[in-house]
Parts: C-alpha cells; sequence; structure tokens
C-alpha cells in the first residue's frame, strides 16, 4: 500500500521517478499533466477548456483538474494506491485532496519534493524527449532514448515556456511545501544526481 504525492518543479525528474516507483510498488502513477495532454489529443471538452493555459505555460483552473483527480482515484486500480505526479498544484488543490482522501479514509502517507536548483532545470526541459507510444520519458544527454523510438519534444518545453512555467511554481506551487510540511509529510529529496541514485533516495524516504 502506497499513497505518495509527488511535488517539484518542471523538470525536476518526479515524471521519471513516478514511474519508476510506480513499477516497483505496483501502483500507478497519476500524471495530470498526462491526462491533460491526452485530452487535449482527442479533443475532449476538457482538453479545450485546458488547452490555453497548457500552451501559454500556466495553471489550469483548479476545479478542472480536481475533476480529473476525483474521477481517476476511484477507479479500481487506484485501490491498492497511487503516486500523484504534477497535482495539487495548488493549497486549494491539496485541500480538496485531502478532503476526497478523508473520506474515502486513505490518507496520503509521505508527501516527496524533488529539489532541483533552477539552474539545471531549464536544459532538463529543454533537452527532454518523450516517445510518442509509450510515454517513457528520455533526456537527450542524461537518459538517451534507443534507436529507433519516434520523439515528441513537448510544446510546453521550449525555453521561453519553461522560464514561465518555472516562475509559475515558485509563485503558485511553493506554497504547497509549507502546507505539507506542516501535515508532517513532507520528505525532502536531493535530486541531483543519475536517475538510479534519486529513485535510490526515494525509496529509503519512503521507507524510513
Ligand atoms: P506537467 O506535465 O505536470 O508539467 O503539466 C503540464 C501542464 O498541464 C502544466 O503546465 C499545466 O498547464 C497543466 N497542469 C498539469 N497538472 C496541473 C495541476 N495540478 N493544476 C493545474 N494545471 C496543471
Amino acid at each position: 500500500m502506497a499513497r505518495l504525492v509527488m511535488v517539484g518543479p518542471p523538470a525536476s525528474g518526479k515524471g521519471t521517478q513516478a514511474q519508476l516507483l510506480s513499477a516497483r510498488l505496483g501502483v500507478p502513477a497519476i500524471s495530470t499533466g498526462d491526462m491533460l495532454r491526452a485530452a487535449r489529443t482527442v479533443g475532449s471538452e476538457i482538453g479545450k477548456k485546458a488547452e490555453t493555459f497548457m500552451s501559454a505555460g500556466q495553471l489550469v483552473p483548479d476545479q478542472l483538474v480536481i475533476d480529473l483527480v476525483r474521477e481517476r482515484l476511484a477507479a479500481g486500480d487506484a485501490q491498492s494506491g497511487f503516486i500523484l505526479d504534477g497535482f495539487p498544484r495548488t493549497v486549494g488543490q491539496a485541500e480538496e485532496l485531502d478532503r476526497v482522501l478523508e473520506a474515502a479514509k486513505r490518507p496520503i502517507e509521505h508527501v516527496l519534493l524533488i529539489d532541483v536548483p533552477r539552474s539545471q532545470l531549464l536544459e532538463r526541459a529543454t533537452l527532454r524527449r518523450t516517445d510518442k507510444r509509450t510515454g517513457q520519458i528520455y533526456h537527450l544527454k542524461y537518459n538517451p532514448p534507443p534507436a529507433g523510438v519516434e520523439l515528441v519534444h513537448r510544446s510546453d518545453d521550449q525555453p521561453e515556456t519553461v522560464n514561465r512555467r518555472l516562475d509559475e511554481y515558485e509563485v503558485m506551487t511553493a506554497a504547497l511545501i509549507p502546507f505539507y510540511a506542516q501535515a508532517g509529510l513532507l520528505r525532502r529529496i536531493d535530486g541531483v544526481g543519475t536517475l538510479n541514485e534519486v529513485a535510490a533516495r526515494l525509496v529509503s524516504a519512503i521507507e524510513s
């Protein structure tokens, strides 16, 4: 049983680490960014509403992601646990998540904050690529994809948009850190290092 929340700036590695932890713990990694991108690709109502915010590097309105997550957490595979990646991003979302989980009597166990200095984040984001078919995340320098994989570069991973997303993170999401610290849930993890080094730090934070 693991009920985890991953917090960290864009390109801190939280998506990659959520995928690794998901495989290790056997619980789904739930990424609101991935869900919104999928909604945008199929052109659903939610996707259309999210489009303008996402391409501007801004957060989408709280209610939109809250509804998505509430529905996703009710699915069968999330009953044994979950790793939330990229949600909550605001204190409003965190309070709403608490209400949903409290009603189900399955509170969050750990909030894992992946710490990476801003100077490294821009390079990480601009060299990030995703496997179009599987969603697997690569980095052209630190975690290069195997040959033959069809790669996509997220439109919001262009330098100007990344800078805007980092500003947005500092203004909105940083308020989550004291919120979860006060609740005694925050585990701060050094996000500088190889994938395996960071993964090992996360595992020991969860187990300690
Ligand atoms: P991500 O893949 O987590 O970096 O998310 C990509 C984009 O989706 C963000 O820049 C936001 O526009 C939107 N998004 C994802 N999760 C949230 C959230 N919890 N609250 C608001 N907007 C979100």
